[in-house]
């Protein structure tokens, strides 16, 4: 007899993340429905369905996750440094309530795993202080001080999926991701992130001709920067394996925004100057330790800074010869 097809729900189809997520599952034969408060931005939906829908809001959590087996839980009201450190309490209030909902509505409705999708924001500020921080291990998150509002939700949401999981016996995932980057992510607008920030602005300075190049701060803060090919492995690895504790996913190269500028003005052939201004820059240093990782899905991100960038970089100066194009054309 065939096994029933597994019916999988991903929430934040819309974004970056999820939506290369919903690509990944359709290839492995999945049924699969996306909800998000809005279609992908950059290309078609490849779901079987999707539904635009507000996942603060109760009805909507229910009606997202009815009849679904597994719940990859992506959606949050989230940017890049700039955006997260300006809106504490609008993504502690929203992503409360996507959290809160989406999880009692997939137990109500009978999922039975269920993937949160936290951050290395959960991480305390008071261990990365230095640029050469010590790779932070998943025990290391007590006691708290997470990065901003968006970390704290991150670290209650993840201890409500353990009760979840202890009182429900719901089989919960708990991924923390590092920095994911890469093509069809935000790249302008307020909420992108470092990488896709630089490799706009980098883009601009090719095309316009003008070699200098924004960085807030003095960019000597230290990052690790994972590729979404990766990403999307390691969540889905991570589903499949019985590991029910909060686990780190990202590379464990750190560079600093200095040096991430460089490889994206390599990707793109050309060099820069560097002009350093005022903006958030978050905390000093982060770098994720990724023993556990290795011993609990005997895997580790394989993409290269270098060559994840210049497959972001080559997407995004598209994007950006493009938009110029447009620019130049409601001119004339
Ligand atoms: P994204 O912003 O591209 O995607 C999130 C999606 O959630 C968006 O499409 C948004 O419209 C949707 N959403 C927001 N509010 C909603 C609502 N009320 N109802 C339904 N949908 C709603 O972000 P992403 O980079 O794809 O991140 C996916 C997940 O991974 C998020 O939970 C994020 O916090 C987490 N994360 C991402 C990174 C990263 O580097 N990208 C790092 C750490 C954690």
């Amino acid at each position: 007899m065939r096994e029933k097809k597994i019916r999988v729900l991903v929430t934040g189809a819309g974004g970056f993340i999820g939506h290369h997520l919903v690509t990944y599952l359709k290839q492995k034969g999945y049924w699969v429905r996306g909800v998000d408060l809005k279609y992908p931005d950059y290309s078609e939906v490849d779901a079987d369905e999707f539904e635009l829908l507000d996942l603060r809001r109760w009805d909507s959590a229910l009606q997202a996750t009815r009849g679904i087996d597994h719940v990859y839980a992506l959606a949050a009201d989230m940017g890049g440094m700039g955006y997260i450190s300006a809106h504490h309490a609008q993504i502690l209030h929203n992503n409360a309530l996507i959290n809160f909902h989406t999880m009692e509505a997939a137990r109500l409705n009978g999922a039975t795993h269920y993937l949160y999708t936290s951050s290395a924001c959960v991480y305390p500020e008071y261990l990365q202080t230095d640029a050469q921080v010590t790779p932070l291990k998943e025990e290391d998150v007590l006691p708290a001080q997470p990065q901003d509002a968006y970390g704290w939700e991150k670290l209650i949401t993840e201890i409500l999926a353990g009760y979840y999981q202890q009182d429900y016996g719901m089989e919960t995932r708990i991924v923390r991701f590092h920095n994911i980057f890469g093509e069809f992510g935000t790249w302008d607008g307020g909420r992108e992130k470092a990488p896709a920030a630089m490799c706009r602005k980098v883009a601009i300075a090719k095309l316009n001709g003008n070699p200098i190049v924004e960085v807030w701060g003095d960019g000597e803060q230290t990052r690790s920067f994972c590729h979404i090919n990766d990403c999307v492995e390691g969540i889905y690895k991570l589903m499949q394996s019985d590991y029910r504790k909060p686990l780190n996913l990202g590379q464990d190269r750190m560079v600093t925004i200095n040096e991430l500028v460089d490889l994206v003005a390599k990707a793109a052939g050309i060099s820069v100057e560097k002009k350093h201004v005022d903006g958030p820059q978050g905390v000093r240093g982060r770098n994720s330790d990724n023993t556990r990782l290795r011993e609990v899905l005997d895997w580790e991100p394989q993409i290269s800074l270098e060559e994840g960038l210049k497959r972001t970089y080559d997407w995004i100066e598209e994007q950006v010869r493009q938009r110029l194009e447009e620019e130049v054309a409601n001119i004339e």
